[in-house]
Parts: C-alpha cells; structure tokens; sequence
C-alpha cells in the first residue's frame, strides 16, 4: 500500500478546469506561445496525468532534469524547457538525448561541454538573464559574451528569458524595471519570454514571443489576495484541484467546554461539532488562523480549535441538519472557498499548499465523461 492509498483525504483534479485555464492564458496574452509550467509535479496536481488537458500548449517547462525525462518516458515530444538547466555532464548528456532545452544561467555548465562527447548535439537552449531576481542568470552585460561562447559550442540560442520577482503586487516599480532592462539586453533573432501567471493577468507590455503560465493553470489567482478582491481582479480562472475530508464524529458540546489542543477554544454556547477527517499531517496548515472556514455542501462553518495531524474540528451548530458520518467536507476548492483565501489565512501563497496537500489523487474530465480512479 502506497503512502497516499491509506489517507482519507481525496484529491480530486478537474481536467477541463485546466484545459479552460490555459485557453484563458492564451486570450490573455494574444499570440504569444505558451510553455505550461508543470514542475513540482505540477503544483501538486499530478504531472503524467494532466499532460491531456495541456494538449493545446506549445511547449513545457519543468524545474530539473528528471523531471523533463519524465515526461519525454510518458510520451511527450513538444519541447520542453528545462529552467534549472543542468548541473552535471549527466544531466547534459540527458538533455541532449531526450530533446530537452536546458536554460542556460551559468558560466560552470559552459565548461561542462569540454570533453563530454554528446551522442546527441543539444537542440538548443535558452539564456536566462538576471533582471534583477537575483536568483539565476547573467548579469546583462555578460550576456553578448555568453551568446557567442554558447553558439561556438555548437549550440543553437533559442532565446532569452528572464523571471520577476514581484509581478504579484500589481503596483510594484520594481516589475517595470526588470523588464526595462530585458527590453535592452535581449536582442532581435532570438524569442523572449518574461511572463509568469501573474504577468499574464496584469502586464500585456510583457508578454514577448513566449509566457509561461504556471499557478493560473490549476486555478489559483497568483496576485496578492485580499478578502473581496473585486470583479475586474477576478481572473476567471476554475480551480483545479477540490481536497474533500470525510466527517468522521458529530458531538454536542456544552457551553464552556473546550476544543482540542492547548483548550485555546472555549464553546461560547452550546455547540454542535464535526469532527473531519484531515490535519496537518496530510499537508493541511496547522497555523490556520481562527475563522478559517471548510465547506460543508454549499455552507462555509468556522474551524475551531487547533488543528491536529489528523483532524480538526467545525461548528455546525448554524447547520439545520447534521452532515452523516463519511460526509465529505471541502477543505479547499470550492467557488465560495478557494485555495488563495486559506493561503492569506497561514500568510503563505496557494503554491506552497497545492504543493503540500497529501493524499487519494484522482482525476477527472467532466467534459469527456471520464472518471479515473486514483493511481497507485
Ligand atoms: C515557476 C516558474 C514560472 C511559473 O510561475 P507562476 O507564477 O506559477 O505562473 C515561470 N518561470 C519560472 C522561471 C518559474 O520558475
């Protein structure tokens, strides 16, 4: 029995919730092509399994080398970036054999090439400048040196990219900055691309040849959230992926009484609870802040208490009737209650909880009438 077969938490994904996000990438950034970034196994979201729903991207992009391997095993022949590049002459050779386009962001991988005989050439790679990130890539000025010494290796530069910092908070200076100084660093002959999700939703200055969409692909809104951000904010996009808990205790509490951990809930009044079958030891976050909400059908009930590694508890005292045992509760993935709202409540961002979550993944296209159970 695998690790994820023995939780109770269920993971559904909703394959044509991705398929309508990436047609809603696309209209965004009119003519660009899109590299679907699908790496940490795809926010969460199962990588192998979503690749259908992705059928309409130009390209892929991945974090590492085993990753791009990955999905060249199950099939796929449309390129795909690799963004860390490779760090090792293995990771070279890989790349060279299964077609893959390692990003290009430091002087060591050039000297990688002496003495390593490829059996196959590279079929290209893409250069990342440093805009002012200050994670990976060139400094600008290293740039025109880079792009020769590449080409001499007999390596063909596809393009140039670059990643920003803070294209999330719509009003920060620093995003009109970093694309100023890739406007002049990359030059004419070789394709850009600058956009993640965020940028997509926010800045059609900087969509260039290629974007390269990420969390908008599963649903989650990258922007800073706030609790009513309003309709012109609302990126449209269906969250992907819906986590469901089962109840698994229903109790009346008397006022007075005290829940969970730490007693750092006291009942104010008589008070009916559900008792759900998920905590943090399946990837839900501890630290959720008092008046967290899970939905129980289409009615959002207040967690209280502390949250546990494998449980938590609801008032459903607001509730006419009570849930059956077995009922499965949304922990996130509702219209009314979306992964970003329980992110703002820990202070973290939808990315770190989509990559988090454990548990029965299965995944399903309502639009094709197909229902696969979970895997493994
Ligand atoms: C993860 C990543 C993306 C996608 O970012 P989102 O915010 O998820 O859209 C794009 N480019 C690079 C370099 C990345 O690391």
């Amino acid at each position: 029995m695998s690790e994820r077969e023995n939780r109770q938490v269920n993971i559904s994904i909703d394959l044509a919730a991705i398929r309508y996000n990436l047609k809603r990438a696309r209209e965004l950034s009119v003519g660009a092509k899109i590299f679907s970034v699908i790496k940490a196994d795809a926010y969460g979201h199962g990588a192998l399994r979503i690749l259908p729903a992705l059928a309409d991207s130009d390209a892929f992009a991945v974090a590492n080398v085993s990753e791009g391997l990955a999905i060249r095993n199950a099939g796929q022949d449309k390129p795909v970036l690799v963004l860390q590049g490779f760090h090792s002459t293995q990771q070279l050779r890989d790349c060279g054999r299964a077609g893959l386009w390692p990003v290009i962001h430091h002087r060591e991988q050039l000297n990688m090439f002496d003495g390593v005989k490829l059996t196959a050439p590279l079929a290209g790679c893409w250069v990342k400048v440093d805009s002012g990130m200050g994670r990976l890539g060139f400094k600008p000025a290293e740039i025109p040196q880079i792009c020769t010494h590449v080409r001499q290796l007999g390596v063909p530069v596809l393009g140039m990219l670059t990643h920003y910092a803070s294209a999330d908070r719509v009003a920060d200076i620093s995003t009109d900055r970093q694309l100023r100084v890739f406007r002049k660093t990359s030059h004419a002959g070789v394709d850009r691309s600058a956009s993640n999700s965020a940028a997509i939703l926010t800045r059609r200055d900087s969509d260039f040849e290629w974007v390269r969409p990420g969390l908008m692909l599963y649903g989650a809104d990258p922007r800073e959230y706030h609790p009513g951000m309003s309709d012109n904010e609302d990126a449209a996009l269906q969250p992907a992926m819906r986590v469901t808990a089962p109840v698994i205790a229903v109790r009346e509490l008397k006022r007075g009484d005290r829940v969970g951990y730490g007693g750092t809930y006291e009942c104010k009044e008589n008070t009916r609870v559900a008792i759900v079958g998920a905590g943090y030891g399946d990837g839900y976050p501890r630290a959720v802040s008092p008046g967290t909400c899970v939905m129980l059908g289409n009615r959002r009930v207040p967690i209280i208490g502390r949250v546990s590694m494998d449980s938590m508890s609801v008032d459903i005292s607001a509730l006419s009737v009570s849930p059956p045992l077995d009922y499965p509760v949304t922990l996130w993935g509702h219209d009314s209650l979306r992964v970003d709202e329980i992110a703002d409540r820990v202070s973290t961002i939808a990315y770190e909880l989509l990559c988090s979550i454990r548990g029965k993944r299965s995944w399903h296209d309502p639009a094709a009438g197909i229902n696969v159970r979970a895997l493994k």
